[in-house]
């Protein structure tokens, strides 16, 4: 069932009401400064909205794992100082959360305006889901909003436990606009596809993401498998493979997937392959089955790369999670940067594409192309158990549409 959204209230009725946002502003922080702001950015749609109708607003997220103590490293106060730069309206942050001094600044705020909490992990209550707490930050609210659908994957009091105190009370429990747009995005890819419909799985490991390709499988026209996870396939398929990153306890899975899924399953057939996972290190183009014992697959090659464009070509709807090889060495970026700019390409001519994954959506955006997807999720936990076809926590818990509020 759907989930009702904050735009779907009475715009009217916000005006002076108190309306607690968890965001999810757990950023890259260095020397006190936010290196990458995009999930800052990425909850505006919702707080533009919300200050101009003239709520009072105040965000609660976490940041980093500081495991239930105060920390200064890990302050939360560089995210507000980057959300100040980005609206135009007063920003203010306390160093506390729920004790006298939130108190008084949650009071004292003016309607149109934003407060910012202190990481709700400093307190041990979070992440325990602790009623306390949970009551503590349903005092601050007329309204709750979850916006963090990247910590949605997660039951803690912030994201599920002050939901429930909302319900209770006979309170709204929405979900923000971008919790919205992610749902969409992911929920109709699996549920409601334009066909046909590519997934394109890589990254390292096979283990992490077993579930999302059972839960996948039967619903894509083709999955695509390249990274280090497809170094696993190979095996299955007897092949040698080097020194690449295998893991030896997944072959039989993957050998049995693949008898399973027939030519669903797509598999690079060439490689870069070199001696060394290092800058500047010899490599060869080989097709898979000349790789050398002491050789390492690090990423896919040109044959594979045109194979996977064509199939991206083809696509109404495209999924991708999980870099080809490894890109964070230019030597090793070709496959995911050529697979980025096929799905790229696939958006402009009309097909939806989705990024998900954190290496993956870092890769989309350092090529500059991240704009070019329909839909670049900025939940990396939460994305991949909501393609495992799990219900999310923090998603379950909030009001359905056309419920009681
Ligand atoms: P995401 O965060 O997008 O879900 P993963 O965390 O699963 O992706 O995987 C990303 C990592 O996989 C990257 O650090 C990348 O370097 C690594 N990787 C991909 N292919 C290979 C390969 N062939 N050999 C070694 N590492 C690889
Ligand atoms: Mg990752």
């Amino acid at each position: 069932m759907s989930k009702a959204n904050i735009d779907a209230v009475d715009t009217g009725a916000l005006r002076g009401r108190r309306v607690l946002v968890r965001v999810d502003y757990n950023v890259p922080i260095e020397d006190g400064r936010v290196t990458d702001d995009t999930r800052i950015r990425a909850t505006l749609p919702t707080l533009t909205f919300l200050v101009e109708h003239g709520a009072r607003v105040v965000l609660v997220s976490h940041l980093g794992r500081p495991k239930g103590q105060r920390n200064d490293d890990m302050s939360i106060a560089p995210a507000a100082a980057r959300l100040e730069e980005l609206v135009d309206v007063p920003v203010r942050f306390v160093p506390d959360i729920v004790g006298a001094d939130a108190k008084a600044a949650v009071e004292s705020l003016a309607s149109g305006s934003i407060l910012v909490l202190e990481n709700v992990r400093f307190l041990p209550g979070e992440e325990k889901n602790d009623r306390e707490l949970s009551e503590a930050l349903a005092s601050f609210a007329d309204i709750y909003v979850n916006d963090a659908f990247g910590s949605a994957h997660r039951a803690h009091a912030s994201t599920c436990g002050v939901a429930e105190v909302m319900k209770e009370a006979g309170r709204p429990a929405l979900a923000g606009m971008l919790m919205k747009k992610e749902l969409r995005f992911l929920g109709d890819a699996l549920d409601n596809p334009e066909r046909p419909f590519v997934a394109i799985l890589g990254g390292a490991k096979i283990s992490g993401k077993i579930d999302v390709i059972e839960n996948l499988l039967p619903r894509v026209d083709h999955l695509l498998i390249g990274g280090a996870m497809a170094n696993t396939f190979f095996r299955a398929l007897g092949l040698e493979t080097g020194t690449s990153l295998v893991e030896a306890d997944r072959v039989e899975m993957a050998h049995m997937l693949l008898e399973r899924a027939g030519e669903k399953i797509v598999l690079p057939v060439d490689c870069v392959v070199a001696g060394e996972a290092k800058a500047g290190a010899r490599t060869w183009l080989l097709a898979r089955d000349e790789v050398p014992p002491e050789g390492s697959i690090l990423d896919i090659g040109p044959k594979s790369i045109a194979t996977f464009r064509d199939f991206v070509e083809r696509s109404r709807t495209v999924l991708w999670n999980g870099p080809m090889g490894l890109f964070e060495i230019d030597d090793f970026a070709e496959g995911t940067l050529g697979v980025a700019r096929a799905v790229a390409e696939a958006t402009a001519k009309g097909a939806t594409t989705i990024v998900g994954g954190g290496d993956t959506a870092a890769a989309v955006e350092s090529a500059g192309l991240a704009d070019r997807m329909s839909h670049v999720s900025t939940g990396g936990g939460a994305s991949l158990e909501f393609l495992e076809g799990r219900t999310l926590p923090g998603v379950a818990i909030l009001d359905d549409e056309g419920g009681s509020q």
